[in-house]
C-alpha cells in the first residue's frame, strides 16, 4: 500500500504488544501518531510486536484492531506482524555479524549468574563484562563444545548517545552505562529491541511517538540504528496516564478497556476527544471535532507531565456530543442497549419511534445506557402500583382526570394542544399541573419520573393513551 501523500515523507507508527488488555492509555498511543501523520499528510503504519508467542493471542490482536476502528484510527499501512518477519531480523543480525557490528557470546547462563552476583557483592549493577567481544589483539577463548551462543551488539565503549526529545527536552544516556545487548536468543529468537530497530528502519519511520516506559531503550536502539547505517528517527516519548487515583492506569487496578467505553455508552467521538485532550492541548480548547484536532495537532503542545483520567470530564464530553448527535444514528446506537433490557426489536416496532424517543430524552442523558434506561419507558407494559396512584387519585382528580381525557380523545395529536387541554382542565377544577401530571404519568408509564408530560404522550400516542388510562382509571 502506498501512503496517502506522496509529497510527505512523514511516517508514524502504532506497535502494540498484543498480550491483553488495551485501556485509555495504550490507546493514545496510536491516536497521537496517527493525529500526528494526518496532520502533516504523512503515512500511519500499525505494527502487531507478537514476538512474545507466549504472552500474544489473536484475541489481543482483535481487540487492538476493534479499538482502533471504533475510533476510526485509520493506518495506511500493516498490520505488520513481528512474527512474519523473522527471516527479515536473521537477515540483518548476518549482515551485523559480518561486519563485525555484532558477535557470538557463549557465556552460559551460569556463568552469568555468576558474575552478576559478583557485580552485585560489589555494589555495582550488574551488567554483562564484554569477554566474548572481540577486539584487536585480544585472544578470544576457543567455543565451548555444546554451548548454543546468544548474538550480542556491539554497542559503543565511550562517549554519549544524545537526543532531542520532542516532548522531553535534551535526553542523554553514557554509553558506559550500557552493555553489550543480546540480540538474537541461543535459539536464535531476535529480542524486543532489536526487532523494534529493524522495524522502525525498514518502515522508514521518521517520527517514533510512544510511552515514557521506554526512554531507557532509546539509547539502545539509537545505537543499533546508527551500526546500521540510519540516522535515528525524532522520538517524542508521552509522558504516562494516570487513574483518577494518580496510579498509573492499569488494568489491574480497574482501567476499563477502550470496547468497555463502547459497552457503557460512550461515542467515540467522545473519547476521542477526551483522550486528544489527556496530554496535548490547544490553548483552552475542549471540545473540538477530529478535523480539528487533525488540523491543530503538534508535538511542541503535548504535556510533560502525566496527565491524570477524569471519568467526570469524559462523561460532560459524552453529554456533549449525545446532544449534537444526530437522533436517527442515536436510535440505532441504543438499540443494542434497550435489547440489553430486554426489549426486543418486535417491541420497539410497536412503540413510538424510537427516533423522536431519543430526541425527546437525549437532553438529560450521559450515556447511551442511560438514554436506554429512559426510552424503555416507552417499550414497556407499566407496572402500576395501585397504593401509589390512589395517593394522586383524589375524587377531584379523577372527575378532572376523566374530563381531561374527554377533551384528549377530541384534541389534536400535538405536544402544545395537549398541553392546552392539560391547562384548561386543571383552570376549572382548580387545580395545579402536578395533581394531574403526576397520576397521568403514574398511568401511562408507572413511574412519576418521565419528561414533560405532554411530549411523553404525544409519543405514545391517543389510542395508547386512552387504552392505559381507561384501563386503569375506570
Ligand atoms: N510494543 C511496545 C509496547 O506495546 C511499543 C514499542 C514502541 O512503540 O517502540 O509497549
Amino acid at each position: 500500500m502506498t501512503s496517502r501523500n506522496l509529497f510527505s515523507n512523514i511516517r508514524t507508527r502504532f506497535a502494540p504488544s498484543p498480550t491483553g488488555f488495551i485501556h485509555l492509555g495504550n490507546i493514545r498511543s496510536a491516536l497521537y501518531p496517527w493525529a500526528f501523520a494526518r496532520n502533516k499528510g504523512g503515512a500511519f503504519i500499525v505494527r502487531i510486536e507478537d514476538t512474545d508467542t507466549e504472552r500474544s493471542t489473536d484475541a489481543a490482536i482483535q481487540t487492538i484492531l476493534d479499538s482502533m476502528a471504533w475510533l476510526s484510527l485509520d493506518f495506511d499501512e500493516g498490520p505488520f506482524f513481528q512474527s512474519q518477519r523473522l527471516h527479515r531480523y536473521s537477515e540483518v543480525i548476518a549482515d551485523l555479524l559480518d561486519a563485525g557490528l555484532a558477535y557470538r557470546c557463549y557465556m552460559t547462563a551460569d556463568e552469568l549468574e555468576d558474575l552478576r552476583a559478583r557485580q552485585r557483592a560489589q555494589g555495582l549493577t550488574p551488567c554483562y563484562d564484554g569477554r566474548w567481544r572481540p577486539e584487536p589483539g585480544k585472544e578470544l577463548p576457543a567455543p565451548p563444545a555444546g554451548v548454543e551462543p546468544v548474538i550480542r551488539f556491539k554497542n559503543p565503549q565511550s562517549g554519549y548517545v544524545s537526543w532531542r526529545d520532542a516532548v522531553k527536552g535534551p535526553i542523554e544516556f553514557s554509553n558506559r552505562m550500557l552493555d553489550d545487548l543480546i540480540i538474537a536468543r541461543s535459539d536464535g529468537t531476535p529480542t524486543y529491541n532489536f526487532c523494534v530497530v529493524v522495524d522502525d528502519m525498514d518502515m522508514r519511520i521518521t517520527h517514533v511517538i510512544r510511552g515514557d516506559d521506554h526512554i531507557n531503550n532509546t539509547p539502545r536502539q539509537i545505537n543499533i540504528l546508527r551500526a546500521l547505517g540510519q540516522a535515528p528517527p525524532v522520538y517524542a516519548h508521552l509522558p504516562t496516564v494516570l487513574d483518577a487515583s494518580g496510579a498509573k492506569m492499569s488494568k489491574r487496578t480497574g482501567a476499563m478497556s477502550i470496547m468497555q467505553y463502547r459497552d457503557e455508552g460512550y461515542l467515540p467521538e467522545a473519547v476521542l476527544n477526551y483522550l486528544a485532550r489527556l496530554g496535548w492541548s490547544h490553548g483552552d480548547a475542549e471540545i473540538f471535532s477530529r478535523a480539528q484536532f487533525i488540523a491543530w495537532f503538534d508535538l511542541e503542545h503535548l504535556g510533560q507531565s502525566p496527565a491524570q483520567y477524569d471519568p467526570d470530564k469524559l462523561r460532560w464530553l459524552n453529554h456533549h456530543y449525545i446532544q449534537s448527535a444526530d437522533n436517527a444514528r442515536l436510535a440505532e446506537l441504543v438499540q443494542p442497549f434497550l435489547h440489553a433490557l430486554g426489549i426486543a426489536s418486535s417491541r420497539l416496532a410497536e412503540g413510538p419511534p424510537l427516533t423522536r424517543v431519543v430526541a425527546l430524552l437525549k437532553e438529560r442523558a450521559y450515556t447511551l445506557k442511560d438514554l436506554a434506561a429512559e426510552a424503555a419507558l416507552f417499550y414497556r407494559t407499566p407496572q402500576i402500583d395501585r397504593a401509589e396512584c390512589a395517593q394522586y387519585l383524589t375524587p377531584e382528580v379523577i372527575a378532572a382526570l376523566t374530563e381531561l381525557v374527554t377533551a384528549l380523545q377530541n384534541t389534536e395529536w400535538t405536544r402544545s394542544a395537549i398541553h392546552r387541554a392539560f391547562t384548561a382542565t386543571l383552570k376549572r377544577h382548580h387545580l395545579k399541573m402536578p395533581q394531574l401530571a403526576m397520576p397521568v404519568r403514574l398511568l401511562m408509564t408507572g413511574t412519576t419520573r418521565t419528561p414533560s408530560i405532554d411530549a411523553v404522550l404525544e409519543l405514545f400516542g391517543r389510542e395508547t393513551m386512552l387504552a392505559r388510562i381507561r384501563a386503569n382509571l375506570f
